[in-house]
């Protein structure tokens, strides 16, 4: 298995290439160059799957024979060490609960899966090391964090705007240690971005093996095709068309579980929910793809302007809007909206929903009344303690701490504060 650049300027590597570039040398997203279907009687007994066996037959094809059989397994075991419980909301709804790993946030997964998978492409370097560098506006760096502490071989620096993130995200940052280092930055997450692509077209950094955790490398984006599966195995037997709803930002979600319907995933139908920041449904519109700088919105993580993920969907249904209509809708909701849902759904259903969520949820409802018949799935990407500074206030309600949470709130945050490029890279190195 090769991948391409979608800038079409740079040579077709393997799957260990891809990850440690993380972009290609024209700055091309990577791309397979296939994608081959699964057999029919993979789906026909796909009850009788482990989720740990789902997901090795689901990427082993795009991850070749770049890593062993047994290594695969053993990494695939290490990334799937908790649930993806699929619960009923209300009839014909179900909330796709990804949220129940170390971070309690979906990214969990990809980081997990992408820091092994680096972690055996180091095994056998014995000075050489990759450094990750990650920006993050909350959610990601925790996720980074977590997912490589203690990998062999990789160096993880994340920079995080000071004053921007909530406690809790700040000390998942800021209390591991061991090979992760945090930098407070004087400044807005845009600051953060623009510091972490200066650093790797700095040729002074070339020594340190820059490479990038963020949905466009593929050992990030690629096994997040995972959850797809694992609800339809879950619904498999009630028969019924099934729909997506993805609270989106940079779509990389979405676009797993679109490769996952090219591999035979019985999926009738794919929403993908934004918040205020709406490039992507005024694309669907007009065919133009006109993006925005990214607005504030209560949703924030999804507070994307311009998609980064989009360009691969594109290139899936051929930029074609005649092919993305046939099973690809996009809504945009605003923030009063999202409370208003996050109420109705606590009041009738009494399940708790947080800001992203209650966005999918309102994509959902809103393809299902095309589809009366269909059975709708929306993802639920973080847990509520993580926004609980709406969620509480929102429904009126207290939240219990999770363990997860609780272990990291009386460690002591150890960071560095940093307000220029020279400050970042001296400490770089
Ligand atoms: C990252 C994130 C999203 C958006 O996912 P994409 O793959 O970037 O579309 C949605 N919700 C939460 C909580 C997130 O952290």
């Amino acid at each position: 298995m090769k991948y391409y650049s979608l800038n079409h300027n740079a040579p077709k590597v393997s799957f260990q290439e891809a990850v440690i570039q993380g972009l290609a040398s024209d700055k091309g997203l990577y791309f397979p160059e296939t994608i081959t279907p699964l057999p029919q009687a993979f789906f026909d007994s796909i009850e009788n799957l482990s989720n740990q066996e789902i997901a090795f037959q689901a990427i082993q094809q795009f991850v070749g024979d770049v890593i062993p059989e047994g290594k695969l397994k053993e990494i695939i075991a290490e990334t799937l060490c908790f649930d993806f419980p699929v619960v009923a909301v209300e009839n014909g709804i179900y909330s796709l609960e990804l949220f129940h790993g170390p971070t309690m946030a979906f990214k969990d997964v990809g980081a997990r899966f992408m820091s092994r998978c680096l972690g055996y492409f180091n095994k056998d370097q014995k000075d050489s090391k990759n450094t990750v560098l990650v920006a993050t506006s909350g959610d990601t760096g925790g996720a980074v964090a977590s997912g490589f502490l203690g990998v062999k071989g990789v160096e993880v620096v994340i920079l995080y705007p000071s004053g921007k993130v909530s406690d809790i995200q700040e000390r998942q940052l800021t209390t591991l240690g061991q090979n992760i280092r945090a930098l407070e930055v004087d400044g807005v997450f845009d600051d953060c971005q623009d510091m972490v692509k200066k650093a790797f077209l700095d040729a002074d950094l070339k020594h340190l093996h820059l490479t990038s955790a963020n949905s466009i490398n593929i050992a990030r984006w690629l096994p997040q095709m995972f959850y797809f599966f694992f609800a339809y195995k879950a619904l498999k037997n009630q028969n019924k068309p099934l729909i997506f709803s993805c609270p989106s930002g940079n779509f990389g979600n979405i676009c797993a579980g679109i490769i996952a319907k090219k591999m035979g995933l019985p999926i009738a139908h794919f929403v993908a929910s934004t918040n205020a920041n709406d490039t992507v449904p005024r694309f669907l519109e007009n065919g133009i793809y006109d993006p925005k700088p990214s607005k504030a919105t209560i949703s924030n993580a999804m507070d994307v302007g311009n998609p980064s993920n989009f360009i691969r969907i594109q290139e899936m249904y051929q930029n074609d809007l005649t092919q993305f209509d046939k099973d690809f809708s996009s809504f945009t909701f605003t923030d009063t909206q999202t409370i208003a849902a996050m109420k109705t759904i606590y009041d009738t259903n009494g399940y708790i929903a947080e800001p992203h969520g209650a966005v999918g949820y309102l994509g959902l409802q809103k393809e299902l009344q095309n589809q009366p018949g269909a059975l709708g799935v929306f993802l639920e990407t973080a847990h509520p303690i993580k926004f609980l500074d709406i969620v509480e206030p929102t429904l009126g309600i207290k939240l219990a701490l999770p363990a997860q949470i609780e272990g990291v709130l009386n460690k002591e945050k150890v960071r560095t504060a940093i307000k220029t490029y020279d400050q970042f890279k001296a400490f770089l190195g």
